[in-house]
Protein backbone atom coordinates (compact mmCIF):
# COMPACT_ATOMS: atom_id res chain seq x y z
CA UNK A 1 0.00 0.00 0.00
CA UNK A 2 1.28 3.65 -0.66
CA UNK A 3 -0.30 5.87 1.44
CA UNK A 4 -0.51 9.72 -0.08
CA UNK A 5 -3.12 11.26 1.64
CA UNK A 6 -1.50 12.13 5.27
CA UNK A 7 -3.41 15.63 5.33
CA UNK A 8 -6.79 13.38 5.47
CA UNK A 9 -4.88 11.86 8.33
CA UNK A 10 -1.78 10.11 9.14
CA UNK A 11 -1.07 6.59 10.29
CA UNK A 12 -0.86 6.83 14.36
CA UNK A 13 2.49 5.91 15.97
CA UNK A 14 2.90 3.59 17.86
CA UNK A 15 3.63 5.43 20.65
CA UNK A 16 0.80 7.18 20.80
CA UNK A 17 -1.35 3.89 20.17
CA UNK A 18 0.33 2.04 23.11
CA UNK A 19 -0.13 5.13 25.59
CA UNK A 20 -3.42 5.57 24.55
CA UNK A 21 -4.59 1.60 25.60
CA UNK A 22 -2.93 1.32 28.39
CA UNK A 23 -4.13 4.44 30.11
CA UNK A 24 -7.91 3.69 29.04
CA UNK A 25 -6.70 0.12 30.28
CA UNK A 26 -4.97 1.18 33.64
CA UNK A 27 -5.51 5.11 34.49
CA UNK A 28 -9.23 5.01 33.58
CA UNK A 29 -10.26 7.54 36.48
CA UNK A 30 -12.01 10.60 35.78
CA UNK A 31 -9.78 13.30 36.39
CA UNK A 32 -12.48 15.80 38.04
CA UNK A 33 -12.58 13.19 41.08
CA UNK A 34 -10.67 14.01 44.06
CA UNK A 35 -9.08 10.82 44.66
CA UNK A 36 -5.52 11.05 44.65
CA UNK A 37 -5.25 8.37 41.38
CA UNK A 38 -7.66 11.03 39.74
CA UNK A 39 -5.91 14.17 40.87
CA UNK A 40 -2.49 12.88 39.69
CA UNK A 41 -4.25 12.19 36.13
CA UNK A 42 -5.57 15.51 36.27
CA UNK A 43 -1.99 17.24 37.45
CA UNK A 44 -0.35 15.27 34.25
CA UNK A 45 -3.16 16.82 32.19
CA UNK A 46 -2.05 20.25 33.29
CA UNK A 47 1.37 19.52 32.82
CA UNK A 48 0.65 18.70 29.13
CA UNK A 49 -1.55 21.91 29.02
CA UNK A 50 2.25 23.61 29.58
CA UNK A 51 3.88 21.55 26.93
CA UNK A 52 1.46 22.35 24.42
CA UNK A 53 2.00 26.27 25.44
CA UNK A 54 5.75 25.61 24.78
CA UNK A 55 5.11 24.41 21.61
CA UNK A 56 2.81 26.90 20.46
CA UNK A 57 5.94 29.50 21.73
CA UNK A 58 2.87 31.07 24.32
CA UNK A 59 3.06 32.53 27.49
CA UNK A 60 2.66 30.11 31.04
CA UNK A 61 -0.60 32.24 32.05
CA UNK A 62 -2.33 31.17 28.51
CA UNK A 63 -4.58 28.27 28.37
CA UNK A 64 -5.29 24.91 26.20
CA UNK A 65 -8.32 23.41 26.12
CA UNK A 66 -8.69 19.94 25.00
CA UNK A 67 -11.55 18.95 22.87
CA UNK A 68 -12.33 16.27 20.43
CA UNK A 69 -10.60 17.36 17.31
CA UNK A 70 -9.72 20.62 15.26
CA UNK A 71 -13.68 20.70 14.17
CA UNK A 72 -14.48 21.61 17.30
CA UNK A 73 -11.98 24.05 18.07
CA UNK A 74 -13.20 25.71 15.42
CA UNK A 75 -16.85 25.91 16.15
CA UNK A 76 -15.74 26.89 19.86
CA UNK A 77 -13.49 29.63 18.78
CA UNK A 78 -15.87 31.16 16.32
CA UNK A 79 -19.20 30.81 18.16
CA UNK A 80 -17.33 31.55 21.55
CA UNK A 81 -16.04 34.34 20.41
CA UNK A 82 -19.53 36.15 18.67
CA UNK A 83 -21.21 37.94 20.84
CA UNK A 84 -21.97 41.43 19.13
CA UNK A 85 -24.05 41.54 15.93
CA UNK A 86 -22.55 44.83 15.23
CA UNK A 87 -19.39 44.26 14.92
CA UNK A 88 -17.79 42.49 12.02
CA UNK A 89 -16.10 38.84 12.00
CA UNK A 90 -13.58 38.18 8.76
CA UNK A 91 -13.00 35.00 7.66
CA UNK A 92 -11.21 34.00 4.35
CA UNK A 93 -12.50 31.94 1.61
CA UNK A 94 -9.87 29.27 1.78
CA UNK A 95 -10.63 28.18 5.43
CA UNK A 96 -11.54 24.36 6.21
CA UNK A 97 -14.91 23.76 6.13
CA UNK A 98 -15.03 23.30 9.81
CA UNK A 99 -13.93 27.44 10.25
CA UNK A 100 -16.17 28.51 6.33
CA UNK A 101 -19.39 26.67 7.68
CA UNK A 102 -19.33 28.65 10.82
CA UNK A 103 -18.89 31.57 9.06
CA UNK A 104 -21.83 31.10 7.03
CA UNK A 105 -23.49 30.06 9.91
CA UNK A 106 -22.84 33.67 11.61
CA UNK A 107 -24.20 35.42 8.39
CA UNK A 108 -27.70 33.22 8.59
CA UNK A 109 -27.68 34.32 12.34
CA UNK A 110 -27.28 38.40 11.37
CA UNK A 111 -24.10 38.88 12.32
CA UNK A 112 -21.28 41.42 9.74
CA UNK A 113 -19.98 38.22 7.79
CA UNK A 114 -17.14 39.19 5.17
CA UNK A 115 -15.00 36.94 3.58
CA UNK A 116 -11.56 37.76 1.68
CA UNK A 117 -10.43 36.34 -1.63
CA UNK A 118 -7.23 34.05 -1.88
CA UNK A 119 -4.29 35.46 -4.34
CA UNK A 120 -2.77 33.84 -7.37
CA UNK A 121 -0.19 31.42 -4.91
CA UNK A 122 -3.25 30.90 -2.72
CA UNK A 123 -2.86 32.82 0.18
CA UNK A 124 -5.24 35.09 1.37
CA UNK A 125 -5.40 38.35 -0.33
CA UNK A 126 -3.66 40.81 2.19
CA UNK A 127 -5.02 44.12 0.44
CA UNK A 128 -8.46 42.88 0.71
CA UNK A 129 -8.33 42.26 4.30
CA UNK A 130 -7.26 45.53 4.87
CA UNK A 131 -9.93 46.82 3.16
CA UNK A 132 -12.36 44.95 4.73
CA UNK A 133 -10.70 45.19 8.39
CA UNK A 134 -12.72 48.26 10.24
CA UNK A 135 -12.13 49.78 13.81
CA UNK A 136 -15.24 47.60 14.67
CA UNK A 137 -13.79 44.27 13.60
CA UNK A 138 -13.62 42.37 15.86
CA UNK A 139 -12.65 39.09 15.14
CA UNK A 140 -10.30 37.65 12.31
CA UNK A 141 -9.99 34.22 11.38
CA UNK A 142 -7.59 32.31 8.63
CA UNK A 143 -5.62 29.42 8.22
CA UNK A 144 -1.70 28.73 8.88
CA UNK A 145 -1.34 25.95 6.07
CA UNK A 146 -4.34 25.26 3.76
CA UNK A 147 -5.44 21.85 3.69
CA UNK A 148 -5.87 22.00 -0.36
CA UNK A 149 -3.52 23.66 -1.56
CA UNK A 150 -0.62 23.38 1.24
CA UNK A 151 -0.49 27.93 0.91
CA UNK A 152 1.13 29.32 3.55
CA UNK A 153 0.02 32.24 5.24
CA UNK A 154 1.63 34.71 6.71
CA UNK A 155 0.50 35.50 9.95
CA UNK A 156 2.51 38.10 11.13
CA UNK A 157 1.17 39.98 8.17
CA UNK A 158 -2.30 39.69 9.37
CA UNK A 159 -1.36 40.73 12.58
CA UNK A 160 -0.01 43.93 11.25
CA UNK A 161 -2.79 44.78 9.27
CA UNK A 162 -5.02 44.01 12.25
CA UNK A 163 -2.72 46.23 14.29
CA UNK A 164 -3.41 49.09 11.85
CA UNK A 165 -6.90 48.67 11.00
CA UNK A 166 -8.63 46.93 13.73
CA UNK A 167 -6.60 47.11 17.23
CA UNK A 168 -8.80 44.84 19.39
CA UNK A 169 -9.43 42.41 16.89
CA UNK A 170 -9.21 38.49 18.00
CA UNK A 171 -6.87 36.75 15.74
CA UNK A 172 -7.99 32.91 15.23
CA UNK A 173 -5.72 30.56 13.37
CA UNK A 174 -6.42 27.17 12.03
CA UNK A 175 -2.91 25.44 12.36
CA UNK A 176 -3.89 21.94 11.88
CA UNK A 177 -1.84 21.35 8.69
CA UNK A 178 1.01 23.26 10.00
CA UNK A 179 1.44 22.51 13.55
CA UNK A 180 4.33 20.23 14.21
CA UNK A 181 5.14 20.59 10.64
CA UNK A 182 6.77 24.08 9.84
CA UNK A 183 7.84 26.78 12.67
CA UNK A 184 5.42 29.15 13.97
CA UNK A 185 4.84 30.80 17.04
CA UNK A 186 1.20 32.26 18.31
CA UNK A 187 3.85 34.89 20.38
CA UNK A 188 5.44 36.79 17.28
CA UNK A 189 1.76 36.74 15.92
CA UNK A 190 -0.08 37.87 18.48
CA UNK A 191 -2.27 34.73 17.93
CA UNK A 192 -4.96 35.12 20.35
CA UNK A 193 -6.95 31.51 19.59
CA UNK A 194 -5.19 28.53 17.88
CA UNK A 195 -6.70 25.02 16.43
CA UNK A 196 -4.70 21.90 16.48
CA UNK A 197 -5.80 18.39 15.98
CA UNK A 198 -3.98 14.93 16.80
CA UNK A 199 -4.60 12.64 13.70
CA UNK A 200 -2.50 14.83 11.73
CA UNK A 201 0.44 14.06 13.38
CA UNK A 202 0.33 10.98 14.14
CA UNK A 203 -2.05 11.13 16.77
CA UNK A 204 -5.39 9.33 16.93
CA UNK A 205 -8.73 10.90 16.09
CA UNK A 206 -10.91 12.51 18.51
CA UNK A 207 -8.57 14.63 20.36
CA UNK A 208 -7.75 18.16 19.46
CA UNK A 209 -7.02 21.27 21.24
CA UNK A 210 -7.70 25.29 21.37
CA UNK A 211 -5.17 27.26 22.70
CA UNK A 212 -6.63 31.08 24.18
CA UNK A 213 -4.47 33.80 24.94
CA UNK A 214 -4.31 35.04 28.10
CA UNK A 215 -5.86 38.20 27.04
CA UNK A 216 -8.58 36.71 25.35
CA UNK A 217 -11.87 35.96 26.39
CA UNK A 218 -14.31 33.30 24.85
CA UNK A 219 -17.47 32.06 26.16
CA UNK A 220 -18.55 28.22 26.74
CA UNK A 221 -20.94 27.33 23.71
CA UNK A 222 -21.76 23.73 25.34
CA UNK A 223 -23.56 23.20 29.11
CA UNK A 224 -22.47 20.40 31.44
CA UNK A 225 -19.93 19.99 34.19
CA UNK A 226 -17.84 23.56 33.56
CA UNK A 227 -14.62 21.04 32.25
CA UNK A 228 -11.83 22.87 30.99
CA UNK A 229 -12.02 26.02 32.52
CA UNK A 230 -16.01 26.07 32.25
CA UNK A 231 -15.65 26.80 28.66
CA UNK A 232 -15.93 22.96 27.32
CA UNK A 233 -17.74 20.86 29.14
CA UNK A 234 -17.87 16.88 29.06
CA UNK A 235 -15.76 14.57 30.73
CA UNK A 236 -11.97 15.14 30.15
CA UNK A 237 -10.57 12.50 27.92
CA UNK A 238 -6.97 11.38 29.65
CA UNK A 239 -5.67 8.51 27.47
CA UNK A 240 -6.35 10.55 24.31
CA UNK A 241 -4.22 13.75 25.32
CA UNK A 242 -1.55 11.57 26.73
CA UNK A 243 -1.12 10.28 23.70
CA UNK A 244 -1.67 13.47 21.96
CA UNK A 245 1.34 14.56 24.07
CA UNK A 246 3.30 11.91 23.20
CA UNK A 247 2.21 12.43 19.08
CA UNK A 248 3.62 16.42 19.46
CA UNK A 249 6.94 15.70 21.35
CA UNK A 250 7.89 13.29 18.79
CA UNK A 251 6.73 15.65 15.62
CA UNK A 252 8.33 18.48 17.68
CA UNK A 253 11.64 16.80 18.19
CA UNK A 254 12.16 15.55 14.16
CA UNK A 255 10.44 18.75 12.95
CA UNK A 256 13.34 19.93 10.99
CA UNK A 257 14.22 16.51 9.39
CA UNK A 258 10.64 15.82 8.76
CA UNK A 259 10.35 18.57 6.84
CA UNK A 260 14.08 18.17 4.99
CA UNK A 261 12.30 14.75 3.86
CA UNK A 262 9.19 15.86 2.91
CA UNK A 263 10.89 18.88 1.00
CA UNK A 264 13.15 16.65 -0.78
CA UNK A 265 10.16 13.97 -1.86
CA UNK A 266 7.68 17.20 -2.90
CA UNK A 267 10.87 18.36 -5.34
CA UNK A 268 11.27 14.62 -6.38
CA UNK A 269 7.57 14.49 -7.09
CA UNK A 270 7.50 18.11 -8.71
CA UNK A 271 10.26 16.97 -10.81
CA UNK A 272 8.45 13.74 -12.45
CA UNK A 273 5.45 15.43 -13.01
CA UNK A 274 7.14 17.97 -14.99
CA UNK A 275 9.07 15.44 -16.70
CA UNK A 276 5.98 13.27 -17.35
CA UNK A 277 3.79 16.72 -18.61
CA UNK A 278 6.77 16.84 -21.45
CA UNK A 279 6.46 13.30 -21.78
CA UNK A 280 2.49 13.85 -22.67
CA UNK A 281 3.77 16.17 -25.34
CA UNK A 282 6.35 14.36 -27.08
CA UNK A 283 4.05 11.20 -26.99
CA UNK A 284 0.78 12.37 -27.79
CA UNK A 285 1.16 16.09 -28.61
CA UNK A 286 -0.98 17.32 -25.01
CA UNK A 287 0.04 20.98 -23.74
CA UNK A 288 -0.19 22.02 -20.43
CA UNK A 289 -1.91 18.65 -19.26
CA UNK A 290 -0.55 18.70 -15.56
CA UNK A 291 -0.51 22.32 -13.52
CA UNK A 292 1.37 21.97 -10.29
CA UNK A 293 -1.01 24.13 -7.66
CA UNK A 294 1.54 24.22 -5.40
CA UNK A 295 4.26 26.76 -4.89
CA UNK A 296 6.78 28.29 -3.04
CA UNK A 297 4.73 29.80 -0.88
CA UNK A 298 3.41 26.27 0.30
CA UNK A 299 4.20 23.75 2.99
CA UNK A 300 6.10 20.69 1.12
CA UNK A 301 3.94 18.38 3.12
CA UNK A 302 0.93 18.95 0.62
CA UNK A 303 0.96 19.31 -3.13
CA UNK A 304 -1.95 20.44 -5.55
CA UNK A 305 -2.12 18.87 -8.96
CA UNK A 306 -4.59 19.57 -11.97
CA UNK A 307 -5.06 17.10 -14.47
CA UNK A 308 -6.23 18.60 -17.16
CA UNK A 309 -9.06 17.47 -19.37
CA UNK A 310 -9.26 14.53 -16.71
CA UNK A 311 -11.24 14.04 -13.28
CA UNK A 312 -9.41 13.76 -10.25
CA UNK A 313 -11.89 11.57 -8.77
CA UNK A 314 -11.33 9.09 -12.06
CA UNK A 315 -7.61 9.26 -11.23
CA UNK A 316 -7.94 8.67 -7.60
CA UNK A 317 -10.60 5.81 -8.30
CA UNK A 318 -7.91 4.22 -10.67
CA UNK A 319 -4.58 4.45 -7.98
CA UNK A 320 -7.41 2.95 -6.02
CA UNK A 321 -7.31 -0.35 -8.00
CA UNK A 322 -3.47 -0.17 -7.69
CA UNK A 323 -3.32 0.52 -3.36
CA UNK A 324 -2.24 3.66 -4.25
CA UNK A 325 -4.29 6.33 -1.55
CA UNK A 326 -4.50 9.84 -2.78
CA UNK A 327 -6.55 12.72 -2.18
CA UNK A 328 -9.23 15.03 -4.23
CA UNK A 329 -9.43 18.05 -2.42
CA UNK A 330 -10.27 17.92 1.39
CA UNK A 331 -11.51 14.30 2.75
CA UNK A 332 -14.16 16.08 5.14
CA UNK A 333 -15.91 17.72 1.46
CA UNK A 334 -15.07 15.55 -0.99
CA UNK A 335 -18.15 14.63 -2.22
CA UNK A 336 -19.13 18.01 -3.03
CA UNK A 337 -19.48 19.47 -6.45
CA UNK A 338 -16.45 22.17 -6.93
CA UNK A 339 -13.34 23.58 -5.27
CA UNK A 340 -14.07 27.12 -3.35
CA UNK A 341 -10.53 27.01 -3.07
CA UNK A 342 -8.98 26.34 -6.32
CA UNK A 343 -12.21 28.50 -7.22
CA UNK A 344 -11.16 31.73 -5.48
CA UNK A 345 -7.64 31.31 -6.71
CA UNK A 346 -8.87 31.58 -10.62
CA UNK A 347 -9.23 28.44 -11.60
CA UNK A 348 -12.09 27.77 -13.91
CA UNK A 349 -14.58 24.45 -13.76
CA UNK A 350 -13.32 22.08 -15.91
CA UNK A 351 -9.19 22.50 -14.04
CA UNK A 352 -10.91 22.26 -11.00
CA UNK A 353 -12.42 18.74 -12.35
CA UNK A 354 -8.87 17.11 -12.57
CA UNK A 355 -7.36 18.32 -9.24
CA UNK A 356 -5.78 15.81 -6.87
CA UNK A 357 -4.02 16.26 -3.89
CA UNK A 358 -0.90 14.42 -2.56
CA UNK A 359 0.35 14.99 0.83
CA UNK A 360 3.59 13.40 2.49
CA UNK A 361 4.53 11.82 5.78
CA UNK A 362 8.11 11.69 6.10
CA UNK A 363 8.37 8.12 5.90
CA UNK A 364 6.99 8.18 2.65
CA UNK A 365 9.98 7.18 -0.14
CA UNK A 366 11.40 8.73 -3.39
CA UNK A 367 9.96 4.39 -4.55
CA UNK A 368 6.50 5.24 -3.48
CA UNK A 369 6.61 8.33 -6.16
CA UNK A 370 8.27 6.33 -9.35
CA UNK A 371 4.86 4.03 -8.37
CA UNK A 372 2.90 6.52 -8.43
CA UNK A 373 4.11 8.40 -11.47
CA UNK A 374 4.50 5.23 -13.72
CA UNK A 375 0.87 4.40 -12.76
CA UNK A 376 -0.37 8.20 -13.74
CA UNK A 377 1.81 7.67 -16.84
CA UNK A 378 -0.21 4.07 -17.53
CA UNK A 379 -3.37 6.08 -16.79
CA UNK A 380 -2.69 9.17 -18.88
CA UNK A 381 -1.23 7.13 -21.76
CA UNK A 382 -2.90 3.67 -22.39
CA UNK A 383 -6.42 3.76 -20.05
CA UNK A 384 -7.43 7.00 -20.37
CA UNK A 385 -6.84 7.97 -24.45
N1 LIG B 1 -8.80 22.35 9.81
C1 LIG B 1 -7.99 21.85 8.85
C2 LIG B 1 -7.10 22.78 8.09
C3 LIG B 1 -8.01 20.48 8.56
O1 LIG B 1 -7.21 20.00 7.60
C4 LIG B 1 -8.88 19.64 9.28
C5 LIG B 1 -8.96 18.15 9.00
N2 LIG B 1 -9.27 17.85 7.66
C6 LIG B 1 -9.69 20.21 10.29
C7 LIG B 1 -9.62 21.56 10.51
C8 LIG B 1 -10.63 19.36 11.10
O2 LIG B 1 -9.89 18.64 12.06
P1 LIG B 1 -10.53 17.40 12.86
O3 LIG B 1 -10.51 16.25 11.91
O4 LIG B 1 -9.59 17.21 14.02
O5 LIG B 1 -11.89 17.80 13.30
Amino acid sequence: MIYLDNAATTKPNKESLEIFNKINAERYFNPSASYSVALSLSNEINQIRQQFINLLGGEATDKIIFTSGATESNNLAIFGSAVNKQKRYIFSMGEHPSVYNCACELKNRGYDVQFIGLSKNGQINYEELEFLCTPDTCFVSAMLVSNETGAINDITKIRKILDKKSPNCVLHIDAVQGFGKIKFSVLTSKVDLCSISAHKIGGIKGIGALYVSSRTKIKNINYGGNQEFTIRSGTVNPAGILSFSKAAQIVFDNLEQNYENVKELNNYLTLKLIELNNELFKIKNINNKIIIVSNNYCSPYINSIIFNGNRGETIMNYLDSKNIYIGTGSACSSNKVGNRILESIGFNKNEIMGSVRISFNPKNTKQEIDTLILELKNYLLNINT
